[in-house]
């Protein structure tokens, strides 16, 4: 398979590289791989160990992405890569997200054999979902171009902590994207889910102008769980646009969060002070 050479990244010196690709910005020694376990450094420059190589394909319905304005009552062919930019201690997808290194499997689809099996799916769209596409951002881009070429709208799903270059060419040729607004404290996006709050809602400033955007808030106790962090959550969609649909959906107990999660009453309650600032608020409890 032949690879693109892999972009947002510069050398620092002889021996080490600097991904530019999330805002942990890591200086990579050679044979050494960044955080996310999925950049890595061969001999001065940068390789994609991972690259086309797909952990899940299902055909799911659109509304379970989730986009409730977006091609409603359609199914979308779904594709998931492995590894995350972030380190979320809730996980829902932690088995793909974080795996351990005997538990991938190496199962490598070329981008145009992805795209001629979403065609053949049947589907309208082809989303990127499941772990963090935008990882995986060279690949992405090229089956996104063919998905456009060969007409399948493309649907991204996102934690969005991804730096403004890669976003904007990911977002150029993205037709519909969900994004993460996991907390509304910077603090805790650093300290305890290892992303940035100040990157992710500038994806989500870019994302509002350059496709259908809706937005995601998990609530997790402990972690997005009280008005106040809702009120904030809608206040700052509501400066980009009151119109952002916002979908509240309650975690479950996963990777290693125990924490039981809140009733549906419960997460009613929360989302309450968010539909105060925004037009559209979905509520899955
Ligand atoms: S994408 Fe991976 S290697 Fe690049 S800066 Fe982020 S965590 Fe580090």
């Amino acid at each position: 398979m032949t690879r693109p050479p892999a972009l947002y990244w510069r050398a620092l010196s002889d021996d080490t590289i600097q991904c530019l690709l999330c805002p942990r910005r890591c200086a990579i020694e050679n044979g050494q791989s960044g955080h996310c376990g999925a950049r890595t450094n061969f001999h001065g420059r940068m390789e994609i160990p991972f690259y086309a190589m797909v952990s899940s394909l299902a055909v799911d319905p659109i509304e379970k992405k989730p986009l409730a304005r977006y091609l409603p009552g359609t199914y979308s062919f779904s594709v998931g890569f492995w590894h995350c930019t972030m380190d979320c201690p809730f996980c829902q997808n932690w088995e793909i997200a974080h795996p351990k290194p005997r538990h991938v499997f190496p199962r490598s689809i070329e981008a145009s054999e992805l795209i001629t099996q979403a065609l053949a799916a049947g589907t309208p769209s082809i989303s990127f979902t499941y772990s963090e596409p935008c990882l995986h951002a060279e690949y992405l881009l090229e089956c996104m171009s063919l998905a456009k070429t060969r007409g399948l709208k493309t649907v991204l799903v996102t934690n969005g902590c991804i730096q403004v270059p890669a976003a904007r060419d990911i977002l150029a040729l993205t037709d519909a994207a969900n994004v993460d607004l996991k907390s509304s404290s910077a603090e805790k996006y650093v300290k305890v889910l290892g992303g940035s709050l100040e990157t992710v809602i500038n994806f989500i400033q870019l994302a509002s102008s350059y496709c259908h955007l809706e937005v995601t808030a998990l609530a997790v106790p402990g972690i997005l769980d009280s008005e106040e962090d809702f009120d904030l959550i809608g206040r700052i969609l509501s400066i980009i646009d009151p119109s952002i649909p916002l979908h509240i959906t309650s975690y479950h107990p996963d990777y290693r969060w125990n924490l039981p999660a809140l009733d549906a009453s419960q997460v009613r309650n929360l989302a309450r002070p968010a539909g105060r600032w925004l037009k559209n608020l979905i509520i899955h409890a």
